[in-house]
């Protein structure tokens, strides 16, 4: 879906430990460089690779994926990307969050007792499948930390907004020229609505519902939600609503 000139939100489908759902990386561009903001899903590279040329931008134009955070379903095909890409890629993400995207430390939401909670009612195969995912998690080399503030000089501007909670170093990304939050896991989009973080996914809620806090800074005219898609309904409003919930 174009959401404006140089604006594309991915639609992906992955098979969760929910089931089937769809998740929504944003690709933007200019004339000199292509941004992916997160990875996916382990075993997507071929959805994005068709996402981005239905979008008229191939994938092999790609120079740099900025990861707004760790979680599986942000860097799990972040490897195969790196793998296939013609050029050195940049991989971009807060410098809390490298360890565990570099594999030097666990992945905060990859421990046993997370992985029996979540997979309690799964299928037997499935479950063999994440177990392995998880004794053995996609990890890639970060080769620039962004900080809170920083504004990436390519695509209009690109905001790093940092926004820690859902995890330790979790960043959203507000785009200068277009007014777009890409808001990763900070907010989330469903039936219509905006939402704060999903308590049930989030590694510090509190923190979490803080940082809502930090978005209201900007003018947001478009949110884009990982988890739900695109919100267009008087964004600041409802981003004011939501961040007043926290303490
Ligand atoms: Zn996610």
């Amino acid at each position: 879906m174009r959401v404006a000139d140089n604006v594309e939100v991915l639609e992906l489908s992955m098979k969760s430990f929910r089931g089937q759902t769809i998740i929504h990386p944003t690709l933007t561009w200019d004339d000199d460089t292509v941004v992916l903001v997160d990875a996916g899903f382990p075993g997507l590279l071929h959805q994005i690779r068709e996402a981005m040329a239905r979008a008229g931008v191939p994938f092999d134009r790609l120079d740099k994926v900025i990861v707004t955070h760790q979680d599986i379903d942000h860097i799990g095909s972040l490897p195969d990307i790196v793998r296939e890409s013609s050029h050195n890629l940049d991989v971009l993400c807060h410098e809390e969050e490298r360890p565990y995207i570099e594999g030097r430390k666990p992945l905060v939401k990859m421990n046993q007792e997370r992985l029996s909670k979540m997979l309690g009612s799964v299928p037997e195969e499935r479950r063999q499948q994440m177990e392995a995912l998880f004794a053995n998690p996609p990890k890639a080399s970060v080769t620039t930390v962004v900080a809170d503030g920083e504004v990436l000089p390519y695509c209009g501007g690109i905001t790093v907004i940092f926004t820690p909670g859902h995890t330790p170093g979790h960043i959203c990304l507000y785009l200068n020229q277009s007014k777009i939050l890409v808001s990763g896991d900070a907010l989330v989009a469903a039936d219509g609505e905006l939402r704060g973080p999903n308590p049930q996914s989030a590694y510090d809620m509190e923190t979490a519902m803080k940082s809502l806090k930090k978005l209201t800074q900007y003018d947001i005219e478009t949110v884009i939600c990982y988890h739900g898609g695109v919100y267009r309904d008087d964004a600041n409003t409802r981003l004011a609503e939501l961040a007043s919930a926290a303490h």
